[in-house]
């Protein structure tokens, strides 16, 4: 973590705000903290000006603190190769092996995965500890063992190959709990988030992290970071267009086109959406607003850092509401296909607590509406 200047040393977190535009000061953040530690900070959502802070227990959904969580986060801060995930050893899960032969990729790549998942593939540093004479130090950076683990993640040269893919993602070493348990839990968030495809996509360019160190150890020939990347996502698009799977980016819900029912006289309908581009944190959100012959009066749209899918929806009501107020449109039905995100917005009960400052500042911004409704 970068150091606190010494100029700065009573400032607050809220000198980093762009309070109206609930936005961060990308230009400060930038002058103070890593590139690294800029897209972290950007992916914390922004409350309004009216939303308190409060404090919250991160490991549970309603950031509440229960001992068992409590009991659980201490056993994984101290034991994390040894703390199961949500069950026991996922080697031993069966959902996850159905996930593994259930995954949309080509026979070869889920072969890797499986193999990858057992540590069953022949790194170096696997076959040193099957005593065959070789070093196990990584040929390619002599920086480190040549593990599974450093081949696919923390060689330098995989490290440039995760900055230039579509993840923004760049996976750390310290606390890493080895290929099968990052597996399962990159699994367990993608599919929370109803994005299949992410854990596909992300099983092509591993398994073509594995291809290019072949490619340089046995025939030498040396592939730039970019060419690795390109490849994969290559690979993942043409054999995702073969089985229909939408590869170039995600609703996190079907549309659904057809039902659309106008407003009232008098009413506007305004239909909000987040959508992800390709599979990295990017997201567009949109809204579009119709009077009640179905005429488009109005209509907002931004990309954004925003993660997890939640936030990103609740995001996308927020700006529509935003945009609402400031074109007077007063009697106004919002529409969003996240189920709990209306359920949660229309009990005004904020149990997620990654989405709760947004969605206070939603219920914030109702009294300038004179009449709302949020529909499904
Ligand atoms: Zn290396």
């Amino acid at each position: 973590m970068s150091e606190r200047p010494y100029e700065c040393v009573n400032s607050l977190v809220a000198h980093l705000l762009d309070c109206p535009n609930r936005e961060w000061k990308n230009d400060k953040l930038r002058t103070l903290f890593s590139n690294e530690e800029v897209e972290e900070i950007k992916l914390i959502p922004i409350g309004g000006p009216n939303t308190k802070d409060e404090l919250v227990w991160a490991s549970t959904k309603d950031g509440n603190y229960s001992v068992k969580s409590g009991y659980k986060a201490v056993l994984e801060e101290n034991y994390p190769s040894t703390t199961p995930t949500t069950s026991n050893d996922p080697r031993s899960d069966k959902k996850l092996w159905r996930c593994i032969w259930n995954l949309k990729v080509t026979p070869k790549v889920r072969n890797f995965i499986w193999k990858a998942c057992h540590n069953a593939i022949a790194s170096y540093e696997n076959l040193f500890s099957r005593h065959i004479h070789i070093s196990r130090v990584c040929g390619r950076c002599g920086e480190g063992n040549e593990s599974l683990e450093h081949i696919l993640f923390f060689c330098p040269f995989a490290q440039a190959v995760w900055r230039m893919s579509g993840f923004s993602y760049c996976p750390r070493m310290e606390g890493f709990p080895g290929f099968c348990k990052w597996f399962y839990s990159i699994r367990e968030v993608c599919l929370s988030q109803n994005y299949e495809e992410g854990l596909c996509q992300l099983s092509f360019l591993c398994w073509h992290l594995w291809k290019a160190r072949n490619k340089w150890i046995f025939s030498g020939i040396k592939e730039e970071p970019i060419d690795v990347w390109k490849a994969s996502d290559c690979a993942f698009l043409e054999f995702s267009s073969v089985v229909r799977l939408n590869p170039s980016s995600h609703s996190s819900r079907p549309p659904n086109e057809g039902t659309w029912t106008p407003p009232p006289n008098e009413w506007i309908k305004a239909n909000c959406d987040a959508l992800w581009i390709s599979c990295s944190q990017i997201a567009g959100i949109a809204s579009v607003f119709r009077n009640e012959s179905g005429s488009i009066v109005g209509g907002s749209s931004r990309r954004g850092c925003f993660s997890p899918v939640s936030i990103a929806e609740a995001e996308a009501v927020r700006s529509c509401l935003i945009y609402a107020k400031s074109n007077d449109f007063m009697k106004i039905f919002v529409e969003s296909d996240n189920k709990s995100l209306i359920h949660r917005l229309n009990n005004r009960s904020f149990s997620d607590w990654k989405s709760a400052s947004i969605e206070r500042d939603i219920c914030s911004l109702i009294p300038f509406l004179r009449v709302l409704s949020f529909l499904l």
